[in-house]
């Protein structure tokens, strides 16, 4: 039987920083990917400059499909837009990224096979007995990074409950650069009201928009119409291919490692709920049990004893950011006309959210910062509409 350290499933943006950073740390690492890579993988493809920074080498010049510097917000005839000093967000095309995180974790040492499912593992004394489609491996740590539908995450979590997942529809619009730019401005746009607990967006990308929508599995029947019609409202062609994925929006009432294994990224529920944004967290995530794991070789102890300074490290670094998010979020969109709008009504308050974006704040220092002030913005608004 081959064996390793640590086996890692999944080479999205988790599972190749987790295999990086073990294979840094000389630990013997194989990360499994079920696809034959490039795969595609369905997503809107903006990665903050707060991702960027988890990364510990630049991203080529020629992944970067655009650089954005703003944001344009709606809500019914509510419109406004900021630009930052500095780009918040590079954006890519995700199985082009996500094949380069992979040769990365190749090149620190990590053995990348692609085209191979994992099927199970099985913990024992000693370590874990990992099954694939093709092979019987043993290892010491297994580490999850296989996305929302996460078949590692069984040896950890519960599965997540339907009010923690929102179903999108996205499309790929082909365009010309210089149209996009005429367009959207190097800005992504966001609108929100459509549906009630999510919005639509706009990324400009090289030569084509990436379009989609996004909301709660109950507003799901309808979401093919809305999705028309807001491409229709922004002079798109509405007859594009439309496919459907799911982001994870966790509460996280559970742990997110066990005996001799650990979930990242998705199959954690690491993602923004108000921005959607998973990147970012799945790559630090990554890094994270990577630092477990290597905690374990040298303590010598690869139980959960020490796999707990996984969770540790991520509720101090953004597990309580992400709780922050999610409560802002469900008051936000409970009470559209009067957080929503005079969110999106108010340039400082938009350009302030660009510091977390680009990592200069958190999430739970913004919502301080905004929920103490709102008292006077919900003012300047109604005096303001009364004045005009
Ligand atoms: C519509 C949409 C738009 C989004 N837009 C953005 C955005 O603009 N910016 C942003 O930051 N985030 C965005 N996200 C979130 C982001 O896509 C995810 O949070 C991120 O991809 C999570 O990375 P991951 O590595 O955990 O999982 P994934 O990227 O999903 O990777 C999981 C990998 O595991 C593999 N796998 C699955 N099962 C197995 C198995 N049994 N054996 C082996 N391999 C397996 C899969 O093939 C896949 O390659 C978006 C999500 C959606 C749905």
């Amino acid at each position: 039987m081959i064996k390793f350290d640590v086996i890692v499933v999944g080479a999205g943006p988790a599972g190749s920083s987790a295999a990086r950073f073990c294979a840094k740390g000389n630990l013997k690492t194989l990360l499994l990917e079920k696809e034959k890579m490039p795969r595609e993988k369905r997503c809107a493809g903006g990665v903050s400059k707060a991702a960027l920074d988890e990364l510990d080498f630049a991203l080529p010049e020629e992944l970067v499909e655009r650089r954005c510097w703003g944001m344009s917000l709606s809500l019914g005839k509510l419109r406004n837009e900021a630009t930052n000093d500095s780009p918040v967000a590079v954006m890519v095309t995700r199985n082009k990224f996500d094949s380069f995180l992979a040769e990365k974790a190749r090149e620190a040492g990590a053995e990348v096979r692609d085209g191979e499912e994992y099927l199970s593992a099985t913990a024992e004394k000693d370590g874990v007995i990992v099954k694939t489609a093709r092979e019987t491996y043993a290892c010491r740590i297994v580490i999850g990074a296989d996305g929302i539908h996460s078949r590692v995450a069984k040896l950890v979590r519960a599965p997540f409950k339907q009010k923690e997942i929102r179903f999108c529809l996205i499309a790929e619009i082909p365009m010309q650069k210089e149209r996009i730019s005429e367009l959207l401005h190097d800005r992504v746009v966001i609108w929100y009201g459509f549906i009630d607990m999510g919005y639509a967006w706009l990324f400009p990308k090289g030569d084509y928009i990436s379009a989609g929508i996004g909301g709660t599995f109950e507003q799901a029947r309808n979401l093919k119409e809305k999705f028309g019609e807001f491409l229709t409202r922004n002079n798109l062609p509405a007859d594009v291919k439309m496919k459907g994925c799911l982001i994870p929006l966790s509460e996280f009432g559970y742990n997110v490692y066990s005996e001799r294994a650990m979930i990242t990224g998705d199959a954690a529920g690491f993602a923004d709920a108000f921005s959607g944004e998973g990147i970012r967290f799945a790559i630090a995530s990554g890094r994270m049990a990577a630092e477990s794991a290597l905690e374990c070789r040298k303590k010598n102890d690869f139980s959960k004893n020490i796999l707990k300074s996984y969770e540790e490290r991520a509720r101090k670094e953004f597990i309580g950011d992400l709780k922050c998010s999610a409560r802002m979020t469900n008051l936000s969109f409970s009470h559209p006309r009067l957080i929503l709008a005079t969110a999106i009504g108010n340039k400082d308050v938009l350009k302030k959210y660009f510091g977390t974006m680009t990592g200069e704040i958190s999430f739970r220092e913004y919502s301080d910062w905004f929920k103490l002030r709102l008292p006077y913005f919900l003012l300047k608004r109604i005096f303001s509409r009364r004045k005009n």
